[in-house]
Order: C-alpha cells, then structure tokens, then sequence
C-alpha cells in the first residue's frame, strides 16, 4: 500500500504532527470501581494537563501500577475483587509511585491502615477538584524529593514558608529558626517575632515540614519522633501538637497551619509564599 505521506507535493499543507503526550505530563493511573467517578477524574484531570490511565478492578489496577509506570497512582479502597489496602502493599513492593487513596465517608480506620502500608494520601468522597488538584501537587513534590534528580540528598524543604490570614509562618530546619510575622489589621505594618520551640517542639515541627502538605498518622509521627515503643501514644502527640498550636497559630482553637485530620493524624499546610 503506498503511504501519501511519503509524496512531498509542493504547496500542499503541512503534514500534521503525530499526537505525541509531552513528557512532562504527569501520567495518573486512577484504580476506581465506579464509572461516574472514573469519568469526573478523567475529564478533570486531563482538563488540568495530566494524562490518565483508568483501572476498575484491584487486580487489573495492580498490573497497570507496576507496568506502566505511572507518576502517581489514585486508588479507591473499595474495589469488588480485592481491598485497597491489599493493591497499596502489592504496588508497594514494587514501586515507590505515590499512592493516594480515595475512600468513602467512615472510613477512618482503613485510611490509617492504607497509610500505614505505604499510600502517601487520601481523599474523602466526595471531594473537590480544587483538594484532589492540591493532593496531587503535592504528592509529585514530594515523590520528586524523594528519589527524582536533582534530589542529590539536599533536603529541598529546609525552609518552609507559608501565609495564611494574615500570619505568615517560617521555619528554616538548617539554622533552627521559626519565625511568625503578623499584618496588622487594616494596615501595611508588620511585626515580626521568633518563636523558641522546645527540642521535642522542634523535632516533631521538622518532620511535619519535611512532609508538608501530606498527612502522616499519629503512628508514622510517634514512630519518627518519639521512637518505635511509642507508636499507640497518641496522647504525646496531641500534648505536643497542642504546645506547638499555642506558639504558631492565630488561634489555637481554630488551626490554619497545624491542621487535625480526624482519627488520622496530622498535616502540615502546604507551602504557600506570602503575595508580593
Ligand atoms: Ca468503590
């Protein structure tokens, strides 16, 4: 069969390109049962430049996440053939992809364990596009911190800076220093104060900007913080949590920055420099 494309006719159009995906389209690989779901994920997510592959059973969701390689994987926990948390520790021994799940409302205890096999987040059903969008960020950020180039074991988030209200919080990990800077109401004028963390204050800070953005569960926190005998006290980590709340938030009672993921754990607000 002869190919036209191979006749170069003077003054004809253009041959069109091939439809090649840029490579730095992040690819999605969405592990998801129900089909208005996979649809809405699908139509977001490309609307937003990722490219998406779509799995709807555990098992097939299994064999995608370890074959194709995706940049990050969206898995839904109720599967009809096989627990979420089973496809978390399956990719998991093959692959270091994120892994964020998504999971109905009541589900406390099966986040826990999904995130305590190796998912990096979750997402309650339903949920916006604006919250799935700023997981995903913030999942790929910190895959790239990871283990991506350029990584080179130089902690890319020493320093931390986020503004919320008008409190803007920084935390330089390297020198030690957290400072808080208030906008005075109705007004440009700042005042700036440095804020003394106790050493444990400090530790648990420092482990929440390593990751910030991404919720860790009271257990991954005890763990890293307190030691391996003292995964299950919880009641530490909400004394801590509760002092560190005290010295950084505008109001402890109502937290910006230092956020309660209910009978999961906590996060960190993501990074958000302060408008010029
Ligand atoms: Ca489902």
């Amino acid at each position: 069969m002869n190919e036209p494309a191979q006749q170069s006719g003077a003054g004809r159009a253009q041959p069109l390109l091939p439809a090649v995906q840029p490579a730095h389209m992040p690819l999605v690989l969405v592990i998801e049962d129900e089909e208005p779901i996979r649809r809405f994920l699908r139509v977001t997510l490309e609307a937003n430049h990722y490219r998406v592959k779509q799995a709807s059973t555990a098992r097939e969701g299994t064999l995608w996440a370890v074959t194709t390689y995706p940049d990050i994987v969206l898995l839904d926990l109720g599967l009809p053939d096989n627990d979420g948390l089973n496809v978390t520790r399956a990719i998991r021994k093959e692959s270091r992809t994120p892994i964020v799940v998504l999971s109905a409302r009541g589900q406390e205890s099966d986040k826990v364990a999904a995130l305590d096999a190796g998912a990096d987040d979750y997402l309650t059903k339903p949920f916006g596009v604006g919250e799935l969008l700023a997981r995903l960020r913030v999942a790929l950020r910190h895959a790239i911190r990871a283990g991506g180039p350029g990584a080179g074991g130089v902690d890319a988030a020493a320093v931390y800076e986020c503004s919320l209200d008008k409190r803007t919080l920084r935390i330089d990990l390297a020198a030690r220093i957290v400072h808080v800077t208030d906008l005075g109401a109705g007004t440009s004028v700042q005042t700036s104060r440095e804020v003394r963390l106790t050493p444990m204050e400090f530790r648990l800070l420092a482990l929440l900007v390593r990751h910030a953005g991404k919720v860790l569960t009271h257990q991954m926190i005890l763990k890293e913080v307190w030691g391996p005998q003292h995964a299950s006290d919880v009641q530490y980590l909400r004394v801590y949590a509760g002092e560190l709340r005290k010295k950084l938030e505008v109001d402890p009672a109502q937290p910006r920055f230092l956020v309660t993921e209910p009978g999961v754990g906590y996060r960190l607000s993501e990074p958000r420099p302060p408008a010029p």
